[in-house]
């Protein structure tokens, strides 16, 4: 039986990561999804047979499996795209929590004096777990409105994030070296789940989808742990790669961001977005506005259009109108593409989870390495509701906070189409050139109203 549990998870492991690599491409993606899927299912049946089924826990596990499968299934589709960081938030805290209390378990089970070697894993999944719940559970109220988005600081909170920290190791050694001590991991387990919180106030709500993929690492990371208590292969391999490709993921957001992890997690980014906000666009430089007819006829002659999608198109969901008018537009003989930056929006993947939902085909996403170069080819960037991730400064204003930002080359088109519905900045709070570039056109508005114009307009173009 011991084999055939051993085989059932080798299996379930080699599906995650099949899963894992279909989920680097958007056209794999849903297939990803399901082959993981199939893994934890795997995983889970291979588990029952280790079971005592005559004992009553069988029945907590049963009546745990039908409430966890009824939420997760429900909550996945009722849930809205714009929610979906704050939903992964939710998850993601849930199976810290559960790490960490599988550890408790474990702990109360070795009794006094455990092996050093038995204990620390448990000890490791409770603390990391534990701030993995606290601090997913932030960054879901904050996510969600539930808690105001800007960053909470107050003088000394590093020092005093550094104390609790120091104060976890303390209790760490106390309990392997003292592990007599009665139910002294609980001290530890609240230490940490004061540090989750504590690590996630100061975090501004629009950097939370990082703060959320290190926090995935660290459930990940407990995770694994938790198989080491248990001797069980599968959560070790699952929690290992959560851990891994969590770290990633945090590494390549910040890169794209322009912005070091530590910048990200103790730069209290944000906190001064209403007074960059209140600067931008007053320097008294002029922009030019254009009309739909006029941008209509431009886009119906060109060759070449490169449609960059941002933040502003989830908000107004123009994803249809965008697809439709670049349907359009393909009609009539013209070449369109969409060019895709790895943070634009306000998660990862946010623009190929929108447009793939609108049906775009696959082929017309570029990703930013793939399409740059050939924005100088382009007659039109046609840039919806971006700005952060099309703003030269990232490369020319060495004290812009996101100087060192790659960005999409939408400058270098012969024409730019600038749509959004003011002259207000974007997440980083920042005033952006290229609305004041010669070749630039403002067509503000709501995007998903603009592009229905647009679409009329081409259509009416001879
Ligand atoms: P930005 O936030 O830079 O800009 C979005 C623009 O959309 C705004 O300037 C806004 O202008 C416009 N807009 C908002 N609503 C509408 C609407 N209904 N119709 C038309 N326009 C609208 O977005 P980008 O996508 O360019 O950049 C993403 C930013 O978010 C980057 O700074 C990135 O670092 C950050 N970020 C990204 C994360 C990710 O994982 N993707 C995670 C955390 C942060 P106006 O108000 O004038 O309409």
């Amino acid at each position: 039986m011991r084999t055939a549990i051993s085989l059932a998870y080798l299996v379930a492991a080699v599906l995650f990561i099949v899963g894992l690599k279909q989920l680097s491409s958007p056209k794999g993606a849903r297939n990803g999804n399901f082959i993981a899927a199939a893994g934890m299912v795997i995983a889970l049946v291979a588990t029952l047979p280790l079971l005592n089924f005559t004992s009553a826990g069988v029945t907590i596990i049963l009546i745990g499996i039908v409430i966890g499968t009824a939420v997760g299934a429900v909550g996945a589709r009722m849930v809205k795209m714009t929610a979906i960081p704050q939903m992964v938030a939710l998850f993601n805290g849930v199976g810290g929590g559960a790490a960490a209390l599988v550890a408790v378990a474990e702990l109360l089970r070795m009794g006094q004096h455990p092996a050093f070697t038995e204990a620390f894993p448990s000890i490791f999944s409770i603390v990391i777990g534990s701030i993995s719940f606290a601090g997913s559970m932030v960054a879901f109220a904050k996510l969600q409105e539930l808690m105001t988005g800007t960053p909470i600081t107050y003088p000394g909170q590093q020092v005093v994030n550094g104390i609790l920290a120091a104060a976890i190791f303390g209790f760490v050694i106390a309990v392997l070296a003292v592990a007599s001590v009665p139910f002294s991991f609980i001290a530890l387990m609240v230490l940490a789940l004061v540090l989750g919180v504590a690590f996630v106030l100061p975090i501004g709500g629009a950097d939370m989808p990082v703060v959320i993929s290190l926090l995935n690492a660290f459930t990940g990371l407990a995770v694994a742990a938790s198989g080491f208590t248990l001797n069980n292969f599968a959560l070790i391999v699952a929690g290992t790669l959560v851990g891994a490709s969590g770290s990633l993921l945090t590494k390549m957001m910040s890169d794209a961001m322009g912005r070091s992890l530590a910048n990200v997690l103790f730069g209290a980014f944000g906190k001064s977005h209403a007074g960059a906000a209140a600067i931008a666009g007053k320097e008294g430089r002029s922009v030019r506005s254009g009309s739909a007819e006029d941008i209509g006829t431009l886009l119906a002659y060109s060759q070449r259009v490169i449609i960059v999608p941002g933040y502003g198109l989830a908000v107004a969901q123009a994803q249809h109108a965008a697809r439709e008018l670049a349907e359009l537009l393909e009609r009539r003989g013209v070449e369109v593409s969409y060019a895709i930056h790895p943070v634009a929006g306000r998660m990862p993947g946010h623009m190929n989870v929108l447009l793939a939902e609108a049906n775009v085909p696959y082929e017309q996403l570029k990703e930013m390495d793939e399409i740059n170069d050939e924005f100088k080819n382009a007659d039109v960037a046609l840039i919806v509701g971006a700005n952060d991730v099309v703003n030269p400064s990232a490369r020319n204003a060495p004290g812009s906070p996101i100087y060192g930002m790659p960005i999409l080359n939408a400058d270098q088109a012969k024409n730019i189409i600038f749509m959004k519905r003011s002259m207000r900045p974007g997440f980083a709070g920042i005033d952006n050139d290229l609305m004041y570039d010669p070749k630039t056109v403002m067509f503000f508005g709501d995007a998903k109203d603009s592009l229905t114009k647009l679409v009329a307009a081409v259509k009416a173009a001879a």
